[in-house]
């Protein structure tokens, strides 16, 4: 008897495959795959997990893990195999010292919403709080700390994870290394997250968030790449927005935040000297209400159907000396016309030596910008759409960027070995070790 066969039947008994279920294991928030598993597993412990994948290894039934569910294409999905949800792993907790235990389906909301009454938070958060933390550790995790602190994957200290040979290990730099570099940004392939320990650091009450205006893009960067080097303010980003007047023209904006101490307020001639901006303004907020922005979002485009539109998203990584015509060939591109009206375009520096994750990939140099072209489609629309994110990401592929691998963009095999590059062969390795059957991950298209 085999150790899956020892595990089938009361596995089998577990796994939830009424069609509510399935439809919404389907889904994501890209709203453009959709495909229906055999069934779903809601696991309540690692063992479960473990079951899980011993059972499905030998039998090369796909698996994928999903915690917040807001993957682009599918990457989450597990068509024709077994869909990990991981709602019921999502304590947040004990904080202690400057650490947190997190279970993987536990959303980011959750974990600051544990550790702020600590007064302390991740370094690091993505823009929106309501992703699961075993889907940003998998992607990486970029935010406007990145320029300061990296990856939000950059910011754990140890994992337990189930690999796909069904193994349950601990693992950290120290022990079981070249696992814990596979799973960080390693896109789930070959381990299922169970809990990680995160780094914390201390958390302000209150911020300053400037929103600083600039007419043209040349004179913009240059500013990003002096805040992005200098570091003088704790978190940084920007967008590229339609100018009001003319037809087809962009303006730009850096957002950067400092911290406010209550009666000490940052010293606006020291955060603002020597930058070129044409207007600036600044606005006091909480600092929960700053992080946790994108929920008011949420909410209102629940309330007009929006949030469950497809959206082909795009998000690539651009080195300094082609953002400029990368950024320009897109937005003048009448393929992402609509980005005019409905979009946001997130355009903001990282510095490579923060980007720790070995499996995260981007262009080489001090300095890289992340473009986040976010979009939306009216259903049955979006095809066009995800067929100019290829467009585009060829494009700017042959200008030296890379993908952020959040997106709505086809990929093939052999897009993958180019996007890994020298990598290719450590995740390969740790694929074939730690994932023999190839059932994880599935979603992404590695043709493994
Ligand atoms: C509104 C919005 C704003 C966003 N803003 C940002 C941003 O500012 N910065 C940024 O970096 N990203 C951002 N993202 C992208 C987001 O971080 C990724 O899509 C992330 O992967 C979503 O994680 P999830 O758990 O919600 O999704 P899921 O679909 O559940 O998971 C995503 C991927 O991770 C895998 N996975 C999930 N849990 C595990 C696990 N425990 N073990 C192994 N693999 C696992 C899934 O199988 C899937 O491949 C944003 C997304 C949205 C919708």
């Amino acid at each position: 008897m085999t150790s899956s066969d020892r595990v089938s039947e009361p596995f089998v008994e577990l796994l939830d495959s009424r069609p509510e279920a399935l439809r919404e294991a389907a889904e994501d928030f890209g709203r453009l795959v959709c495909a229906p598993p055999l069934g779903v597993l809601r696991p309540r412990s690692a063992a479960e997990v473990g079951d899980a994948l011993a059972y499905a290894g030998p039998r090369g039934i796909p698996v994928a893990a999903r915690a917040g569910g807001h993957s682009m294409y599918g990457q989450g999905q597990a068509g024709g195999g077994i869909v990990l949800d991981l709602g019921d792993l999502s304590a947040v907790g004990p904080v202690t010292g400057e650490r947190v235990e997190v279970q993987a389906g536990a959303l980011w909301r959750d974990v600051l919403a544990a550790t702020l009454p600590y007064g302390l938070a991740p370094p690091v958060l993505t823009d929106y709080l309501g992703a699961g933390v075993g889907g940003v550790l998998t992607v990486g995790g970029l935010g406007g700390a990145s320029h300061r602190h990296g990856l939000v994957a950059d910011s754990v200290l140890e994992l337990e994870v189930v690999t796909g040979a069904g193994e349950h290990l601990v693992c950290s730099p120290e022990q079981h290394g070249a696992l814990f570099h596979a799973v960080l940004a390693g896109l789930g392939q070959v381990a299922v997250i169970v809990r990680a320990t995160l780094r914390l650091s201390p958390a302000p009450t209150l911020v300053r968030r400037y929103c600083l205006y600039y007419p043209d893009l040349d004179g913009y960067l240059a500013d990003q790449h002096l805040l992005a080097t200098d570091r003088r303010f704790a978190y940084l980003e920007g967008q590229a927005r339609p100018a009001e007047d003319t037809a087809g023209d962009w303006t730009y904006m850096v957002e950067a935040v400092a911290p406010h101490q209550g009666a000490i307020p940052p010293d606006d001639r020291t955060l603002l000297a020597g930058l070129s901006f044409a207007a600036s303004e600044s606005t006091d907020l909480g600092y929960f209400e700053f992080a946790n922005r994108v929920a008011t979002d949420e909410e209102v485009l629940r309330a007009t159907g929006e949030w469950l539109h497809p959206h082909p998203w795009l998000n690539l990584l651009l080195p300094e000396d082609t953002a400029a015509s990368v950024v320009t060939d897109v937005l003048t591109d009448p393929a992402f016309r609509d980005l005019r009206g409905t979009g946001l375009v997130l355009l903001y520096p990282l510095l490579t030596r923060t980007l720790r994750a070995p499996l995260f990939r981007r262009p080489p140099g001090e300095v890289v910008h992340l473009l986040a072209l976010l979009r939306t489609a009216a259903p049955g629309t979006a095809d066009p759409m995800v067929a100019a994110n290829r467009t585009a990401y060829e494009n700017a592929r042959a200008q030296g960027a890379v993908a952020y691998p959040a997106n709505a963009l086809p990929m093939s095999p052999g897009d993958w070995r180019l996007h890994y590059g020298s990598r290719w062969s450590t995740l390969a390795e740790a694929k074939s070790r730690h994932d023999p059957h190839g059932i994880l991950g599935r979603g992404h298209g590695m043709g493994w």
